[in-house]
């Protein structure tokens, strides 16, 4: 079967609707740590599997030989990802599954934000399953889900530069995944995946500025001063620093994802950022 982990969160969810249009629903194993989070899934005959990647003895049974596995990376940074991830790609292993895909961050990205992921990739190739990463660029939603301060003080502020980003929908890196799951001849590979279309701050401001008939401007500040901005606002440790350390990234031009890749596995354009934006604004 197809066994998806972080089933319940907002990329998993994506997946797993994704999947349920193109394979029956007895099929999809969804890996939750909290089943009440799962119970529409369940109602839709989708199969629940409880683990908990701080508990490897949970995933101990929870793969066959032949299955292919969606492994959603986590978010619990104070508790070690790459361990967590490792749980389950030994699990995998020992199984013995067909396809193990990953979702990691693009290959130019050298914000700390990534050691997680480049130190997983390398636990994934040395375990010796066939492996797909899939390199997943920013998401738009990393914006357009926190518009609040945006309106309020009618500014974007971030410590990007002029720098451009390739994002796109969440739904549009589950297309990915569904295609990578569900189709042929992508073992052993590495995806780096992007919108069609990159965009800077004030591209962004001044669209939110379309939109909502107000005047919005791109204050760009320095990383230091970001940190402390998220820090102030009540951002948890350690994500302000993390967060500031990505901004430092995008000015540098490490969110540019070229080629097309995305696109063209999901068969489709990216989801456009105005698009993002107008959906959050209607919310
Ligand atoms: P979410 O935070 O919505 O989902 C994370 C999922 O991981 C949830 O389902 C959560 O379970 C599950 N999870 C976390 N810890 C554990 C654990 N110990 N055991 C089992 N499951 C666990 O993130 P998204 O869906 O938006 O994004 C997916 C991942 O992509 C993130 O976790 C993060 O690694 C990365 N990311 C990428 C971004 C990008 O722009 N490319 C931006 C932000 C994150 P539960 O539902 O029970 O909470």
């Amino acid at each position: 079967g197809i066994i998806v982990t972080g089933a319940t969160g907002h990329l998993g969810r994506h997946v797993v609707e994704q999947l349920l249009g193109k394979v029956p629903a007895d099929q999809v194993t969804a890996v939750v740590r909290n089943p009440a989070k799962a119970d529409d899934l369940a109602g839709r005959g989708v199969r629940l599997a409880v683990a908990d990647y701080n508990t490897p003895g949970t995933f101990g049974e929870l793969f066959s030989a032949g299955d292919k596995v969606l492994l959603i990376s986590g978010n619990e940074f104070d508790k070690g990802r790459v361990q967590q991830h490792r749980v389950v790609i030994d699990a995998a292993e020992a199984a013995g599954v067909a396809l193990f895909a990953y979702t990691s961050a693009p290959g130019t990205l050298t914000a700390a934000l990534a050691d997680d992921h480049r130190a997983t990739e390398e636990a994934l190739l040395a375990s010796g399953l066939p492996y797909v990463l899939l390199r997943n660029g920013w998401y738009h939603e990393n914006y357009t889900e926190n518009l609040a301060p945006v309106l309020e003080h009618g500014a974007v502020v971030q410590a990007g530069g002029e720098g451009r980003i390739s994002s796109a929908a969440r739904a549009d890196y589950a297309a990915a995944a569904v295609a990578v799951l569900t189709g042929e001849g992508h073992e052993n590979r590495t995806y780096e995946l992007g919108g069609d279309e990159a965009w800077g701050f004030a591209e962004y401001a001044a669209e939110l500025s379309r939109q909502t008939g107000r005047e919005i401007a791109y204050t760009p500040v320095s990383a230091d001063a970001y940190a402390g901005i998220l820090s102030g606002a009540g951002v948890p440790e350690p994500l302000p620093a993390v967060l500031a350390g990505v901004d430092a990234s995008i000015e540098k031009g490490e969110l540019v994802v070229p080629g097309g890749e995305l696109s063209r596995l999901a068969g489709r354009p990216t989801t456009p950022l105005a698009e993002a934006i107008r959906a959050a604004l209607g919310d």
